[in-house]
């Protein structure tokens, strides 16, 4: 058993350790024995989206969505088809905006995304508020439980009918800082403001991601459990931050006992 993943513009949107997903995917299926091949994609390389069983895309400030945007739109109908038939796509903070209908960005014109998730995203401006802090949210996801991470981003995001949040602010901001929805997902694209990076702290969510992934060409498969301990350790410390820059005694407990 192998998995294709996929790490779309490494270069040009790599924001905070973002590329640690990629490396988390990796040793978490090794470790099980399913071999994995990354393909790193950059602007202008030549892709075929559907070969792909996973296609992570990271963060970048409005300057290199700009540039990626670009890309991506070429990209598009490829990368919904490649969705339509069960590749799992996940987008963290900048290209999470892209995969939305439109990214009004802090200055200059807007920027038509690629319609692939039910959202839309707009940059208050220079001088506003950024939503930036340590952040955990309650994944939508069964089985997932609580998601850690750290968001930094000006641009505020409504989601659409169309798309699900990935789950429900506890402490921090989420897609906007009002509705407490944080990221979403429609069908296998999943879209998050989480970096610091994602998944190494929250190895439940890499595993469902795998899972999923596996699913397209293989069918259901039973990931044997891993030795967490390591990353339990990295999401108590994560939780006991949020808790003394968010004193949440409440959440702090759940956080304890789930983490
Ligand atoms: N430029 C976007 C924003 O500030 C995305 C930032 C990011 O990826 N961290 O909203």
């Amino acid at each position: 058993m192998d998995l294709r993943v996929c790490h779309l513009y490494p270069d040009l949107l790599n924001l905070y350790g973002d590329r640690g997903n990629v490396l988390v995917l990796e040793r978490r299926c090794r470790d099980r024995g399913i071999d994995v091949s990354v393909t790193r994609a950059r602007v202008g390389d030549a892709l075929d989206a559907r070969t792909q069983d996973l296609i992570f895309l990271g963060g970048g400030e409005d300057r290199q969505q700009g540039v990626a945007v670009v890309d991506l739109r070429r990209r598009a109908a490829d990368l919904g088809a490649a969705a339509a038939s069960g590749t799992v796509i996940l987008a963290v903070c900048g290209s999470y905006q892209l995969l939305g209908h439109v990214y009004h960005p802090a200055e200059g014109p807007a920027l038509e995304g690629v319609h692939l998730l039910d959202l839309e995203t707009r940059h208050p401006g220079r001088g506003a508020r950024r939503l930036i802090g340590n952040i955990a949210i309650e994944c939508s996801l069964p089985g997932v439980g609580a998601l850690v991470g750290f968001e930094n981003h000006g641009g505020v995001t409504d989601l659409g009918a169309g798309a699900t949040p990935l789950g429900r602010v506890r402490v921090g901001y989420g897609n906007n800082g009002e509705d407490k929805t944080e990221g979403a997902m429609q069908g296998t694209i999943f879209g998050t403001y989480l970096h610091g990076p994602l998944l190494p702290k929250n190895p439940s969510f890499a595993d469902a991601l795998i899972g999923l992934a596996l699913r397209r060409r293989f069918g259901e498969v039973r990931l044997a459990p891993l030795d967490d301990d390591v990353e339990s350790a990295a999401r108590r410390a994560a939780l006991a931050r949020i808790g003394a820059s968010y004193p949440t005694d409440r959440w702090r407990g759940r956080g304890a006992a789930s983490s």
